[in-house]
């Protein structure tokens, strides 16, 4: 068991500044961490790099977090949603006792703020009427992570979380209660989970779980550090070629294009032949975004299937929109380039 460490905030701001653009995975326009430090301590997470002791040795409990909070809201924006999905999982044991994610979403609700989560753990289940509510009255999502559905595989990467098969069982339940909820397959990591059996076995099971959509990146490599981490991984895993990771990443921080372009056909491709949505529908945030932030997240998310289909020019034109709409910057002669012209300019009015 990790120490926990129960804490008063510094004067540092607990949101994360208002993002300079749209984040088209979580819809967020804030992030918000609850605990620091994560006691699932999965080895692949990119957490580890955020300071010198181990991830999982102490857990810090702000215990002022919701105050805080509540007093940061006053200037933030209905429209924006905020993610609690950085650095730690906020179901982690600790919420057990001392429950500041609880308290961090029952203030996000007097508020009417929408927000996204992504937990790994099935404790979220105990706030299901309360993220119920939410989204009826706003919008409340949930997300876990999925990097395997082979349970011994899981052991290796994340032995400390519920097994991925448990995950889905939460996520489907959720669903049931009203709680729109997501997959992120994150990260989809070269040679540990990136076969065609691998990913298909997860398209699956989420497409099995009747999730509302799906989402995937790749792993990140920014530095020496991750990288002695990513290679303890892949020696637990099984002999691999080096030379694999060597012709993929050459040398930069994330995958090649080339990989990254063949691994999005394939999965897009799956996705559609599953009828799985491939980042979260507009039917979910409709109408309880800020118009702009809705906006945005249409021609990004459109952007990136114009990307993987092939069809450059329109994702660029897209992609430049969304940028524009977000930052309150549209140039009206702008959308007359785009096919979803008539879509936005709806949304806009
Ligand atoms: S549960 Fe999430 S935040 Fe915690 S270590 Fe695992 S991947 Fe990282």
């Amino acid at each position: 068991m990790a120490n926990y460490l129960r804490d008063f905030m510094s004067d540092a701001p607990v949101l994360s500044a208002r993002r300079p653009t749209i984040n088209e995975f979580f819809l967020s326009a804030y992030t918000l961490s609850i605990y620091t430090g994560c006691e699932l301590g999965c080895p692949y997470c990119d957490s580890w790099l955020f300071g010198d002791r181990p991830l999982n040795e102490t857990i810090h409990i702000p215990l002022d977090l919701p105050q805080r909070l509540d007093a940061e809201l006053a200037h933030v924006d209905r429209g924006d949603l905020i993610a609690i999905t950085a650095l730690s999982d906020p179901y982690q044991p600790a919420e057990q006792t001392y429950r500041i994610t609880r308290q961090t979403l029952q203030v996000l609700a007097d508020k009417g703020q929408p927000c996204l989560l992504q937990t790994k753990s099935a404790s979220v289940l105990e706030d299901a009427a309360l993220l119920q509510r939410m989204n009826e009255s706003g919008l409340a999502i949930v997300m876990t992570t999925l990097v395997t559905m082979d349970p011994h595989l899981s052991e290796k990467l994340e032995g400390k979380a519920p097994p991925p098969a448990l995950r889905l069982e939460m996520l489907a339940e959720l669903k049931r209660a009203g709680v729109p909820v997501g997959v992120a397959i994150l990260p989809v990591m070269p040679y540990v989970n990136d076969t065609q059996s691998a990913l298909r076995a997860m398209l699956r099971a989420c497409a099995e779980a009747r999730v509302d959509f799906v989402i995937w990146d790749y792993l990140h490599i920014p530095n020496e550090r991750h990288r002695s981490r990513v290679n303890e991984i892949l020696a637990r895993v099984g002999s691999f070629p080096h030379s694999y990771y060597r012709d993929i990443y050459q040398g930069q921080a994330t995958v090649s294009a080339a990989y990254r372009h063949d691994r999005d056909v394939e999965l897009l491709g799956r996705c559609d032949g599953l009828g799985l949505e491939v980042r979260a529908p507009q039917r979910i945030f409709a109408g309880k975004l800020s118009p702009a932030n809705e906006a945005a997240l249409l021609l990004k998310h459109s952007a990136f299937r114009d990307r993987v289909q092939g069809r450059d020019r329109v994702a660029r034109i897209h992609h430049s929109l969304a940028e524009q709409i977000y930052a309150g910057d549209l140039r009206p002669a702008a959308l007359r380039d785009s096919p979803l012209a008539l879509t936005i300019r709806e949304i806009l009015e």
